[in-house]
């Protein structure tokens, strides 16, 4: 199989695999007081130190969480809520988020009185903070926009972002998830920044939202009290441990890794605009994820274009929602001002450590003959 959907979820690596492992064979609670709780303690404080120091964080503000959907909920939510309590209603997103951040706001807009607006795209997915600075002012609770977008993988200026909110103390949130594995991603003049493990090589189901000092979101979880008494639960520590594993690993390849898969990127591209001329390339051409290639194929249907690969063993992805069987057109190509047939016929192909040059030869293979073949089917 060419597995083309590292964005989606990338295959778990060996240091991770082995962390948990051992964890797996262990017992104790991270809050018991016994020498089985010490134990599993320790695991997670070390693997704490491990991501933040990898982030630019003090280990006190790493608060793990049981994903990025997770933590996107108590950084908009909890914030939210914060600056409601000091009178602050409104809400800032870019109107390219992923729906963990962009349905929290609809809900907070549904139910909690928020006043939700969105910052808009151009048509590579950037945000310009210039639009930011447009319409922020003291009585926002938090502003939040993503690192780099999971589907067209352009990278967006959150220092400039973040600098706007900064002089009014509104708290900035940035999800990280696609951004962690191969940009060096910094807590540094940040409030919040959103880490899932499954996106650089560690299990799905455990993340992190590091906070910074001083940033205090209401609690969306209540119970036991752990991290800081904003995310009660458990700790998780065979995950957190193969998270761990995962960041220190990603980190200290990240350069030699951005630099094969951008080589490699860039050869997808250009094998499937030599198969498929009137193909299109979105997202910003220059500043997007090393692994990430998102085309545009005229006349065709993203969904059916991804059945015709998978039967051939390539796995990518439309990125498009489908609710109820119908495909709903990306909510981020519609953003970026692309009509809807251009955004129903997209396809995402996204690269990570497995991917290989032979991958890239299988799709250069398929992809013309799939166009044509899906054309037909359109035409018919
Ligand atoms: N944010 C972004 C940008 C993502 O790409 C994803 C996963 O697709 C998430 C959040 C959700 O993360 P998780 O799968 O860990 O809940």
């Amino acid at each position: 199989m060419a597995y083309l959907d590292h964005a989606a979820t990338t295959p778990m690596l060996p240091e991770a695999i082995a962390a948990m492992t051992e964890e797996f064979g262990q017992v104790g609670n991270a809050s018991s007081l016994h020498a089985a709780g010490r134990r599993s303690r320790r695991v997670v404080e070390e693997s704490r130190e491990i991501i933040a120091e990898s982030f630019g964080a003090r280990p006190s503000e790493v608060v793990f969480t049981g994903g990025g959907t997770e933590a996107d909920n108590l950084a908009v939510k909890g914030l939210y809520w914060a600056g409601r309590a000091k009178g602050r209603d409104r809400v800032l997103v870019s109107s390219i988020e992923h729906h963990a951040v962009l349905d929290a706001v609809h809900w907070l807009a549904a139910h909690e009185g928020a006043k939700v607006e969105y910052l808009p795209a151009d048509c590579t997915g950037r945000i310009d903070p210039s639009t930011l600075e447009g319409v922020i002012s003291d009585d926002v609770a938090v502003v939040s926009a993503m690192w780099a977008n999971n589907e067209v993988g352009t990278i967006q200026p959150i220092p400039e972002l973040a600098a706007l909110t900064r002089s009014l103390g509104i708290p900035f949130h940035t999800d990280a998830v696609q951004a962690a594995g191969p940009l060096p991603v910094r807590l540094d003049g940040l409030d919040a920044v959103t880490l899932s493990a499954h996106k650089l090589g560690g299990p799905i189901g455990v993340g992190a939202l590091l906070l910074a000092k001083g940033v205090d979101p209401v609690p969306v979880l209540h119970g036991g009290g752990q991290e800081r008494d904003v995310r009660s639960g458990t700790l998780d520590t065979p995950a957190i441990a193969g998270f761990a594993a995962a960041v220190q690993k990603t980190v200290a390849d990240r350069e030699a890794s951005v630099r094969r898969l951008t080589a490699l990127r860039d050869e997808l591209i250009a094998a499937v605009l030599a198969a498929v001329p009137d193909a299109v390339l979105n997202g910003d051409p220059v500043t997007r994820l090393p692994g990430n290639a998102h085309f545009s194929f005229p006349g065709c249907e993203g969904d059916a274009l991804l059945m015709l690969l998978d039967a051939r063993g390539i796995a990518c992805s439309t990125g498009s929602a489908c609710s109820a069987g119908v495909a709903q057109p990306s909510h981020v190509l519609l953003a970026m001002g692309m009509d809807t047939a251009r955004a129903r016929g997209s396809l995402r192909f996204s690269l990570g450590h497995t991917s290989t040059q032979a991958d890239v030869q299988e799709l250069a293979e398929a992809i013309g003959p799939v166009v044509e073949r899906a054309r037909r089917a359109g035409l018919s």
